[in-house]
């Protein structure tokens, strides 16, 4: 059986950046707190943990005075607000393109645009990109909530980073002939359209892809959606020991791919594992 990783998979540059950032905090500082899980991977997590990085669900939860960080997706004004209040240390790790998206929401408010923030609506980063908004811009899930809003002549849109392009496309187009003035932004990050581009390649040309990931990480639900799209048979796992080796009955080749939280280290962890049980197979 041949298994092949997609090249441009795992660690994005922005989740690099928050892990070594929050590497340096712990450093210093004996606990570091963490609004909301640093990134969605239970397993680095756990090491952080180790490290002294404490997740809260609450700013409630965080001493005054501690380190706080925020963590890729960002946060919205009144975090940074409340914790400067409470003499918090603010170690900001919002992603550069995720502070792009915050940015231009604002922006377009400030004009008079209403704002469409192409997105999921329970994740935090289209939330908080709402909040830098005046809390006036919408979430939409696609083109299909528009006939929900009652939309005014001028329009803007943004987009969740991690969104797919054709979701963008599709709403744009359904756009155009309902209002009179359309800006659109294009905010979705370079990472997330490669390994996007790149996963559904693979998928094309294997019998089976495993999609490596946090259950809770959109990007990679994003990923194991998409490859599932191209008709080739896909299994979302978060670990290697999730691997059942029923999947590989008939199965000749395997792609492996991985969301933007995904350490290299658990990619090749199921490469390794996929070839032990195909060679399980082989002797039986
Ligand atoms: S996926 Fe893109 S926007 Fe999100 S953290 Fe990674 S580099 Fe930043």
């Amino acid at each position: 059986m041949e298994v092949s990783i997609v090249e441009e998979c795992g660690f994005c540059f922005g989740v690099r950046r928050a892990i070594k950032m929050a590497n340096e905090a712990t450093c210093e500082h004996n606990r570091v707190y963490s609004l909301g899980p640093l990134i969605h991977n239970r397993q680095v997590i756990e090491e952080l943990a180790e490290a002294g990085l404490t997740v809260a669900d609450d700013l409630n939860e965080v001493p005054d005075g501690a380190p706080l960080m925020i963590r890729a997706h960002g946060a919205g004004p009144e975090v940074y607000q409340q914790a400067e209040a409470r003499n918090m240390r603010i170690i900001d790790a919002t992603c550069p393109f995720v502070d792009r998206v915050q940015r231009k929401a604002r922006q377009f408010t400030e004009m008079g645009y209403q704002v469409l923030v192409l997105g999921e609506a329970e994740h935090p980063e289209p939330r908080a990109i709402v909040e830098h908004s005046q809390g006036q811009a919408i979430i939409v899930e696609g083109s299909q909530d528009l006939k929900k809003l009652s939309l005014d002549a001028n329009v803007a849109v943004v987009a969740q980073t991690t969104q797919p392009r054709d979701s963008l496309e599709a709403l744009v187009v359904a756009l155009l002939p309902q209002v009179e003035e359309l800006i659109v932004a294009n905010t979705i990050c370079e990472a997330t359209t490669t390994r996007q581009q790149a996963s559904v390649a693979k998928a094309r040309q294997v019998d089976l892809m495993i999609v490596v990931g946090g259950y809770h990480s959109a990007n990679t639900r994003r990923l194991a959606q998409i490859c599932r799209a191209t008709g080739t048979a896909t299994h979302h796992i978060e670990t290697a020991a999730e691997l059942d080796p029923q999947w590989l009955n008939g199965v000749v080749t395997v792609g492996i791919t991985a969301g933007a939280s995904t350490p290299l280290e658990a990619v090749q962890a199921v490469a390794q594992r996929l070839r032990e049980i195909a060679d399980n197979k082989h002797k039986e």
